[in-house]
Formats: structure tokens, sequence, C-alpha cells
């Protein structure tokens, strides 16, 4: 019996996460599936008749659907209304065309920056609705958060396995560079190259806003994109699943500043600016439903990760998101 070809559709194709899922399928390529990567200019997924036609010129049995308005603490606080209602439409549109397509799976993306500001740690997939998001990004939150509320109904009324992963701060080669969007590691490494641009880096120092104490998780673009290859082809279930990596690898931003340091090789002197907000102390996430599932899997070392990273802006840096 001739094997049923899976059609994989990637919204948000071109981005940080969607860079990676290309670059790990191209190592693990299997013939009962063809992979399509579309980013904004393939379709505007805030349009519903955009969308409708990308899915009848696809017609994808898979959807990979990572494609959101993302932004810096900033540009949230200040466009909360324009985070909530494009990312429901791009959401509604997304879902509700897979589910008119016969679409079989669909996994979204959510983020563990939109759990609640008041909660217990570690969180996990249970905590999800249980109180209200930082105020910062409340729009970008509940947008989010109502991906879980379509899945469960799409289950409920249709039967559908539409499903969500909630990953850490995530970084790696093709991130969002720009001051204005960028998250912690993308910013620093872009402060940190342009003071490494001027010449001799000796009597230079970087300046690291905050007190430098904060504790976060990062996970490694290419990392992520393998637990996602692995959810598509394994994972069939409704419930929300964390891709973290463990919660012992959590760092400082302090420890962040200083991998960058070695991995750009810059010789002169970091200081923290504890003027500047620090943000939440932690948010550790538990990946234990992953690590029951995937008890084997290895995250690649944050410093090897670091260095990969900035090998590639340094290599990429003229057509890098900056
Ligand atoms: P990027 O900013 O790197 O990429 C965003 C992607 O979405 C791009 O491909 C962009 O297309 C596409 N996109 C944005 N708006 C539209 C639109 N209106 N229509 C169609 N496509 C659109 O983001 P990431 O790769 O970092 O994020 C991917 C997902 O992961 C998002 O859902 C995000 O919320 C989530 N996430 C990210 C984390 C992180 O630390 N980066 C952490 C946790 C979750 P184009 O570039 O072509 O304009």
């Amino acid at each position: 019996m001739a094997e049923e070809q899976k059609v994989i559709l990637v919204t948000g194709g071109t981005g940080l996460v969607g860079k990676a899922i290309q670059t790990v399928i191209e190592n693990d390529k299997r013939s009962d599936e063809k992979w399509i990567f579309v980013g904004s200019k393939d379709a505007d997924l805030s349009s519903k008749s955009d969308t409708e036609k990308l899915f009848k010129e696809h017609r994808p049995t898979h959807v990979i659907h990572l494609a959101a308005m993302v932004g810096g603490l900033f540009h949230n606080m200040a466009n909360n209304l324009d985070f909530f209602r494009i990312n429901m439409q791009i959401n509604d549109n997304v879902l509700h065309t897979a589910h008119l397509h016969n679409v079989v799976k669909v996994i979204s993306c959510l983020s563990t920056c939109i759990f609640p500001d008041k909660i217990t740690y570690p969180i996990d997939e249970s905590m999800i609705h249980l109180g209200f998001p930082h105020t910062s990004n409340y729009g970008y939150s509940f947008a989010k958060r109502m991906i879980d509320v379509q899945n469960r109904a799409y289950f409920d009324q249709h039967g559908r396995i539409y499903t969500s992963i909630i990953p850490c701060n995530v970084f790696g080669p093709h991130d969002n560079f720009k001051p204005t969007h960028s998250h912690v590691i993308p910013g620093l490494m872009r402060r940190l190259y342009d003071i490494i641009k001027t010449g001799n880096t000796e009597d230079k120092v970087f300046t690291v806003l905050g007190s430098g104490k904060p504790l976060r998780q990062f996970i490694y673009s290419l990392d992520l994109a393998k637990l996602i290859v692995w959810v598509l082809r394994g994972y069939e279930s409704v419930e929300p699943i964390i891709l973290s990596v463990d919660e012992s690898s959590e760092v400082t931003i302090a420890e962040v500043a200083e991998e960058l340091v070695k991995a750009f090789d810059f010789k002169g002197k970091i200081e923290f600016d504890s003027s500047a907000a620090d943000g939440q102390y932690k948010k550790t996430a538990s990946n234990t439903k992953l690590r029951k599932l995937l008890p084997e899997f290895q995250f690649t070392p944050f410093h090897q990760a670091v260095k990969e990273t900035v090998e590639w802006y340094k290599t990429n840096y003229q057509n890098a998101r900056n």
C-alpha cells in the first residue's frame, strides 16, 4: 500500500523557530512528509481570505502554527490592544481554516511568559488560566491562552486533536536583534557586537541593564525545533506541553552576559546598571511532563548554543534582523 503523504504547513516559517525547524528537517527528511514553510509575505494570516487562499494552495494535512505578532517589553506595553486583536485574528483564522480543510493535527505555540503573574513555581501545564498575566503583556498573553480554549473546544465539538506547545525563552540563529523587538539574548548580543565593532575592546564597558540576578530558562532554537518535530510525529493529545530545558539549567542574566563575553572574546568590563528594572526574579517552568515522555533528550549545553549563535550572528550580520 502506498504510504500516506503528510503535507506539513509551518506558519511563521521564516522566523527564529521556523528557520530552526527548516534546519532540523534538512537532516531528518522522511519520504512521507512534505514540508512547506511560509512567512507573512506568503499570506497575512490576520486576513481570513489570505489564510483561506494559503490553505487552498497547499492543502496541508498538518499545521505547525508559529506565526504571531511578537515584540519586546515596551512594544507590548504600548500596544496591548493590537497584540490581543491581531493574535486573536491570526489564531482564529489558522485554527478554523485548518478545521474546515480537515487538517488532522495543528500544533500552536504558547509561551511560558503568558502564565499568571502571581503563581507558585515551578509553573506547569495545569496553571495557564489560574490568574491575570503580567500587566506588561496581557494582550499577547490572553490571545495565546485562547488557543488552549479553542483547542479544547475543537476537540469537544469536532473531535480534533489540535494541541499547543509552551516554550521557555528561545534563542539561536535568525533571531530578531532589533532593539525595540528583541528578547534578552539577542538584545545583549546586538549591544555587545556594536561595542566590539568599534575596535579594540580592552578599555570598553559592556553595560547590562538590571542587577544581572534574575533567573531564566533558555532553549536553543535547534533543540526546540527537534522537540516540535517530535510533537508532530508522536504527541497525540490536546493538552499543552511545556518544551523547556530542565529547572537545573536556569541561568542568571549575569551568566548570560559572561557567556556572551566569552563567545565574542570581549576583553573589556561588564557592568550592571541596577537602576534599570529587573522584571520578575524568576519564572521557572517544569518540564516534568516532557521528561516523562522523552527522558533521554539531550539539550545543547548553554555555552555551546551561545557560541554557535554568536558565530552565526557575526557571519550573517549584514542580513540579520538588526
Ligand atoms: P519571529 O519573530 O522570529 O517570527 C515570527 C513569524 O511570524 C515570522 O515568520 C513572521 O513572518 C510571522 N508572522 C508575523 N505576523 C504574521 C502575519 N500577520 N501573517 C503571517 N505571518 C506572520 O518569532 P519566533 O520564531 O521567535 O516565534 C515563533 C512562535 O514562538 C511565536 O508564536 C511566539 O509567540 C512563540 N514563542 C517565542 C519565544 C521566543 O523566545 N522567541 C518564546 C515562547 C514562544 P515574516 O518574518 O515573514 O514577517
